[in-house]
């Protein structure tokens, strides 16, 4: 359920509010909230990195078919991608902490930027306990980042409520959460974890748990 916080701040904020769908099993419940709770209009992007793996296609149609929605998908500038491999090579993003940065910002943090545009709100399904990186978030905040209002309806929730609710529900789930993955990401950066890890430890596991975060949640001073 969502708070009545935030339904009452969604119904009553003027402007375009969009949720950013990442193919995570919180963004189908987020999606599924909005859906029958809220009243007004809302939009659906996702960014497409170049580098996402086979299964996610298919179930970016499938949530299209269950919801009866189109999810506007967002792709890099393909003059900075081929720039990028033309440096980095097809692996090079597991180099080092500055190439890895570099292929997000140029994948997911410019393309984001772009699907925030005009808009008044973005909302998310962050959830604090995934990982040391998302401990503080709130279900409502202001995003210094790109300049907006965001909402993380899912914020408190733990991950057994989340694939409780979809199982209730019969919602659609990323295949790859069946064969150990806690977190949907691109292919050259996600892998499955043990059940004792947490939903992060997929997300390149190379580096210090500080540092993963790909740039599209990094708060900033307003
Ligand atoms: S997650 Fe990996 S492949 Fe995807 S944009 Fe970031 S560095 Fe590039």
């Amino acid at each position: 359920m969502l708070s009545e916080t935030l339904l009452a701040v969604l119904e009553n904020l003027n402007g375009n509010i969009a949720l950013a769908f990442s193919h995570q099993a919180e963004d189908v419940v987020a999606l599924a909230l909005l859906k029958r709770h809220v009243k007004r209009p809302f939009g659906v992007f996702t960014l497409d990195t170049g580098k996402n793996f086979e299964e996610t296609k298919p179930f970016h149609m499938q949530v299209e078919s269950f919801f009866d929605i189109r999810i506007e998908q967002y792709f890099p500038n393909a003059d900075e991608v081929a720039a990028l491999e033309a440096d980095l090579g097809e692996w090079g993003m597991r180099g080092g902490l500055d190439e890895r940065k570099r292929c997000c910002q140029i994948r997911k943090v410019n393309p984001l930027r772009r699907a925030l545009s005009g808009k008044t709100a973005w909302l998310t399904g962050l959830r604090a306990e995934q990982s040391i990186t998302r401990e503080h978030i709130a279900e409502i905040e202001y995003d210094g980042a790109f300049g907006l209002l965001k909402f993380n309806p899912l914020a408190h929730w733990t991950a057994r409520q989340v694939f409780a609710y979809i199982d209730e529900n019969r919602l659609p789930l990323h295949p790859l959460y069946r064969q150990g993955f806690k977190s949907i990401g691109c292919k050259p950066c996600t892998r499955a974890v043990r059940d004792d890890e947490d939903a992060r430890a997929g997300r390149w596991w190379w580096e210090a748990p500080e540092h993963k975060e790909c740039g599209l949640h990094i708060k900033e001073a307003r």
